[in-house]
């Protein structure tokens, strides 16, 4: 069984608010009677999400404690031996998220879809920013490889830090080198979804030119190796959709995301 969980969090947010807001969009547009409950794959995959509702954070910028709940929430869920699926929220989420797969996972690889590195040293005297989030997870040994596919923004520092901490960053423009068989399982895949090109996803905060297509995406998660334990779908601004189309994106990720969970778990 694969748990849903909604994480509506985005006061560590750099630029604009409204991920909060995520969580509910992309659920209405799962259950939108414009698409079924199958996969591309024809897995029926809805049955074997429960969603498990909302992690009730206070979204306070910096919140150790907002950042504890969500560590115990997945974590929860994990003792339940469940796949979780988190919905966000800002990117800042997948710190704590991360936290609770290190307890129970003893190697773990994450791969990470994202126009930009999140692995600020420090930005804005905000330790749990999320544009930080990967800095937080690798200080705290939160996973053995990260692969970060899709970039596009990143600076001398991120730069500075991928070497120091010995991250494999595929940008946009080197997606081609990507080699999903070099992995090992268990996988973790977090997808911002301002790695899509907005032509794709309008509905994030900050848009990016230059993205993913829908079709490199689906084709990634289609290429990863099992077990994938968890995932999260973070960054969706409902408030810059256009007609919910970055929201049935997230809603279709979800669908293929579990689709994977349950033919290679
Ligand atoms: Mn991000
Ligand atoms: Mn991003």
């Amino acid at each position: 069984m694969i748990s849903l969980i909604g994480i509506p969090l985005d006061a560590n947010s750099s630029h604009l608010v409204g991920p909060a807001k995520g969580p509910a969009a992309i659920r209405a547009a799962l259950s939108s009677d414009s698409h079924n409950d199958s996969a591309e794959s024809s897995v029926v995959v809805m049955p074997s999400v429960h969603d498990v509702g909302d992690v009730n954070v206070a979204n306070e910028k910096g919140s150790f404690s907002d950042a504890d709940l969500i560590t115990a929430s997945i974590a929860e869920q994990l003792a339940a031996a469940r796949q979780v699926i988190s919905l966000g929220g800002d990117h800042s989420v997948t710190y704590p998220i991360l936290r609770a797969f290190r307890d129970v996972y003893e190697s773990l690889t994450v791969v990470h879809i994202d126009a930009h590195p999140d692995i600020y040293d420090d930005l804005d005297g905000n330790p749990l920013s999320h544009a930080s989030p990967f800095a937080r997870a690798l200080e705290d040994g939160c996973m053995t490889t990260l692969v970060q596919l899709g970039i596009r923004t990143a600076t001398p520092h991120q730069l500075e830090q991928a070497e120091r901490w010995n991250v494999t960053m595929h940008s946009a423009r080197q997606l081609n080198r990507f080699d999903p068989s070099a992995l090992s399982g268990p996988v973790y895949l977090s997808i911002d979804l301002d790695g899509l090109d907005p032509s794709v996803a309008p509905g994030v905060s900050h848009h990016e030119p230059g993205g993913l297509t829908m079709r490199e995406l689906l084709d990634i998660i289609e290429s990863l190796p099992g077990p994938l334990v968890g995932a999260d779908v973070v960054e969706l601004n409902p408030d810059r959709d256009l007609i919910e189309m970055t929201a049935m994106v997230g809603a279709k990720l979800v669908k293929e995301i579990a689709a994977a969970m349950l033919l290679r778990r």
